[in-house]
């Protein structure tokens, strides 16, 4: 793909701040589990300030997705992370599954988080990422009603797509399990997620050979990270010593929303591909 700036290659980290959005969805009784709370609770409180200071250290801006309930339990977490100049991107109400909730819930769903994240001098996030990218046949249209630009939930390529959703389109920014950091390190019982959780070089290591790979390709690296789980002290400094060099090397830095401005002029001059949404009408047999 082409880049601004004659960048060779681009790349973007995005983190997911859930905090203990996650055991509240998945539990009823999520309350009353203070371990899992504190697990979470590490993600606003100690990893975002130690990602915003490398980030204000290094000059980078990037995109944090963020649960409107997070958002509204969180706020100091995200007035630093709006200080910081960063992009917020809307990633559900409290985590929920959007595949168990019927299309008017959705909606309410989704329009809770806007307003939570309205709160902060009425900022109205671009982008969006379904918890557990679990996007539904009805996802598209709901969030294109609302004037998001991007989606970033789905994986049918290397490098950003556009959407056709019947005359209207949606940039996407696709991800994949290989740049997400809960399969080396989470850990989570109680939610069913059960990994055994990798040093962290090791765990790191599959990033940055990603990020070779797009910069072979001259395409898009970008990680699906979590504060509580990359931003844990020892995996950070992995994290640091890997951006002092990465930041050498021409890559395109941006946020996501920058990536999707982008992305929708090269689709407007008829050079980004472009993909049907992939769902089927009706059971296939
Ligand atoms: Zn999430």
């Amino acid at each position: 793909m082409d880049w601004p700036q004659q960048a060779p290659f681009a790349a973007a980290i995005t983190f997911d701040m859930d905090a203990d959005s996650l055991i509240h969805a998945a539990d009823p009784e999520g309350w009353k589990r203070p371990y899992a709370i504190s697990m979470g609770q590490y993600g606003p409180t100690v990893g975002v300030p130690r990602i915003l200071e490398t980030y204000r250290r290094l000059g980078l801006r990037q995109t944090f997705f963020i649960p409107g309930w997070c958002v509204k339990t969180y706020p100091r977490a995200v007035e630093a992370i709006l200080e910081g100049g960063h992009e917020i991107g809307c990633h559900g109400w409290i985590h929920e599954n959007p595949a168990a909730r019927t299309l008017s819930e959705q909606g309410e769903d989704l329009d809770r988080a806007l307003e939570a994240i309205a709160a902060f001098s009425g900022y109205r996030p671009r982008g969006y990422r379904a918890p557990v990218y679990l996007l539904t046949n009805d996802t598209p249209s709901l969030i294109a009603d609302r004037g998001f630009t991007y989606d970033s939930s789905m994986m049918a390529d290397d490098e950003p797509y556009a959407l056709d959703l019947d005359g209207r389109s949606l940039i996407e920014i696709p991800t994949h399990w290989g740049i997400d950091d809960w399969p080396p390190f989470a850990h989570y019982a109680e939610i069913g997620y059960m990994m055994p959780v990798r040093g962290p070089s090791e765990g790191l290591a599959p990033f940055f050979e990603e990020f070779e790979a797009a910069r072979r390709d001259g395409g898009l690296w970008h990680a699906v990270w979590h504060p509580f789980l990359t931003g844990r002290r020892a995996r950070w400094q992995v994290v640091e010593r890997w951006l002092e060099t990465a930041l050498t090397s021409g890559a395109w830095f941006a946020t996501l929303g920058e990536i999707a401005d982008h992305a929708e002029g090269l689709r407007r001059a008829g050079r980004l591909r472009t993909l049907p949404f992939p769902a089927y009408s009706e059971r296939q047999t």
